[in-house]
């Protein structure tokens, strides 16, 4: 983690701050390893500060190392406001509008808030050894999980049950669900986030199922379509045209790709297909301690991605009505491509 805050530090330095104040919690946890539900840091030059409340002195002690601990009793903003100089950075994409105004009033002297949100978010996308380890074991757990389902089968359960069930193993191998599982079968492929429902699933339907687990605070993301049986030519066709867009957009993940780009490979291929507005949502996004964050592969995207970045791709064709198709693996950027950390096969599979 001393890599953490010496980025940090660094990126201080870059911005012109004096002080980070850090107050979203996930950002929080990057930096001190904190996974309690109180808690702040100030990083300055040579200056490490972790704050948080007398329910979590003891947790602190254990979890957080490199940091002077300091427990406020009473004032929390103002304990904080007390250690601070100069201009100071803080999450404005986070912080309430009033707990800023609160903020203000107890600055000293010549201390100024500026805003500086997503300075941490911009630290996190690049992962270190430890944060990859985790998250290629949450992805091994998911990818386990997937073929265990597909072993039980889909036809004449409900989305419901192969959603929760999948949940309830994903527990027993050891992890966590990174986010409710989405099980969408024939015409409710067709919303991208939809809530698993007691609708039966029939026979010669496709199934979008997207789900991840997480381990060690890290989540892993992944998609795969399904048909339970012959699910006819017109599913088979999106189909391959989705699967064509994911392998060609796959194909241009590497360090140096800028967002937009990798996203306009597969995008092209689903228009001239003439799916092009039925792929409403960007290629892919960043995964690590949240399921979604930097960098962005998307249409307005102008990441540039860099070696140890960890996103998905995920195009998708969503007739309405009908059905839908998506395919999502979860990769490591690497200097000349990436690392593939899913295992699962991609040609359309029939289940039972
Ligand atoms: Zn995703
Ligand atoms: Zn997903």
């Amino acid at each position: 983690m001393r890599g953490r805050r010496d980025r940090l530090e660094a990126a201080l330095t870059a911005g012109e701050l004096e002080r980070m104040l850090v107050t979203d919690l996930t950002n929080v946890r990057y930096l001190t390893g904190f996974t309690g539900t109180n808690g702040a840091c100030v990083c300055g030059p040579g200056l490490r500060l972790f704050f948080t409340d007398f329910r979590y002195t003891e947790r602190a002690a254990a979890e957080v190392e490199g940091w002077e601990p300091i427990t406020v009793e009473g004032d929390w903003l103002g304990a904080i406001a007390e250690r601070l100089e100069g201009r100071v950075g803080f999450e404005d994409d986070q912080m309430a509008v009033r707990t800023l105004e609160k903020l203000k009033e107890k600055l000293g002297e010549g201390v100024e808030a500026v805003p500086a949100g997503g300075t941490v978010e911009r630290l996190r996308r690049v992962k270190d050894a430890e944060e990859l380890a985790a998250i290629e074991a949450a992805s091994k757990i998911a990818d386990e999980v997937w073929e265990w389902s597909v072993e039980r089968g889909f036809a004449g359960r409900t989305e419901r049950e192969v959603a929760r069930a999948a949940e309830a193993r994903i527990r027993e191998l050891g992890g966590d669900p990174s986010f409710p599982a989405i099980v969408a079968a024939g015409p409710n492929g067709a919303l991208p986030h939809a809530e698993p429902g007691e609708r039966e699933i029939g026979r010669g339907e496709l199934i979008v199922f997207d789900m991840g687990a997480k381990l060690d605070g890290y989540c892993s993301d992944g998609t795969r379509t399904y048909a339970t049986g012959d699910p006819g030519e017109g599913a088979r066709e999106v189909y391959a045209v989705v699967l064509a867009a994911q392998l060609a957009s796959l194909a241009a993940v590497k360090a140096g790709a800028k967002g937009e780009d990798v996203d306009a490979v597969a995008r092209k291929l689903i228009d001239e297909a003439g799916y092009g507005k039925h792929f409403g949502h960007g290629l892919g996004h960043g995964v690590g301690l949240e399921v979604h964050e930097g960098p962005r592969l998307s249409p307005r995207s102008d990441d540039l991605l860099e070696p140890s970045e960890v996103v998905t791709v995920e195009p998708g064709i969503y007739l309405p009505g009908q059905l839908g198709v998506r395919i999502e693996d979860f990769v490591v950027v690497a200097e000349n491509g990436y690392r593939n950390l899913s295992s699962l096969p991609k040609e359309l599979q029939l289940v039972e």
